[in-house]
């Protein structure tokens, strides 16, 4: 790997990211909620829904990079405050992406984690400027990127002096049309042996299915993922975006159960490290 100097390709004991209560690169961390915040009783009523089945952090995003400049492009400011509302009702940290370098500041009042989306890993300008907003950040990897130019974006972020950062695989581009991405799995085990930070899955982006999501969350389990962020609505069907992706309440639920097992087990058997 050329021009990779993450600390952790030097033995470094794993970062810890400490948001709140959560410890992400300990245990296994669950991130839920909407693709979009569309409103204040959409966004607190599947908030109180993922924190009842056991979420330990509340996705939902006020800015949208959206592919049509035509589409539902996100509430912006008033989209923040209805986040704090819910952080404020159900304890949750907030976990929300920015998408441009002139909205740093005043997002970071709002969010206990800047996400980094998928189609900005290399807006270099945004990594240096969340690099210095002194909040951890989600690293999502570009649909078209390599693991090694994903961790050159990780390095501009750390290079700052921000040392909390999560990286997060998304699924990329393939000639595989089925799935809305592939899921490169192998990038859990992968990031873990070249780097000290933790590493998450988004099982939603990766396959853009419903019914993929509850396996794939569990394979991330059994690959070593510290965690999985999860797209949840109250209602799929009426969503504002990516409505054919999102889980219901009753299928988080579920999933939240069935990966918590799973992560449990897996921690038990001998000589096998997942998750820590
Ligand atoms: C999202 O998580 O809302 C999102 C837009 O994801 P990605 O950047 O991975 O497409
Ligand atoms: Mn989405």
């Amino acid at each position: 790997m050329k021009n990779i100097k993450l600390a952790a390709l030097n033995g470094n004991a794993r970062t810890i990211v400490r948001v709140g209560d959560v410890r992400v690169g300990q245990g296994f961390t669950i991130m839920a909620g909407p693709c979009s915040v569309e409103s204040e009783e959409q966004t607190l009523e599947t908030a109180h829904a993922v924190k009842k089945a056991g979420a330990d952090m509340l996705r939902g995003g006020a800015f949208k990079p959206r592919t049509s400049p035509y589409a539902f492009q996100g509430l912006g400011l008033r989209g923040l405050k209805i986040l704090e509302k819910a952080r404020e009702e159900t304890g949750l940290p907030i976990i929300t992406e920015v998408t441009d370098t002139k909205d740093v500041s005043w997002v970071n009042e709002y969010a206990d984690v800047l996400q980094v989306g998928t189609r900005n890993m290399q807006n270099f300008a945004l990594l240096k400027e969340v690099g210095k907003a002194g909040k951890p950040v989600l690293l999502k990897r570009g649909m078209y990127s390599t693991i090694e130019e994903w961790l050159s974006s990780a390095e501009y972020v750390l290079n700052e002096g921000n040392p909390d950062v999560i990286l997060c695989e998304r699924g990329i581009r393939t000639f595989e049309t089925y799935t809305r991405n592939t899921l490169d799995l192998s990038a859990v085990p992968v990031i873990k042996e070249l780097t000290h930070l933790p590493i998450i899955v988004d099982p939603s982006h990766a396959t853009g299915k419903p019914s993929l999501i509850p396996p794939m969350s569990m394979a991330a389990v059994a690959a070593g993922s510290h965690g999985i962020i999860v797209e949840v609505h109250r209602n799929p069907t009426e969503a504002l975006s990516d409505k054919e992706q999102q889980l219901t309440h009753a299928q988080f639920e579920k999933l939240a159960k069935n990966v918590r097992g799973l992560h449990k087990c897996m921690s038990g058997l001998n000589g096998l490290e997942n998750g820590d």
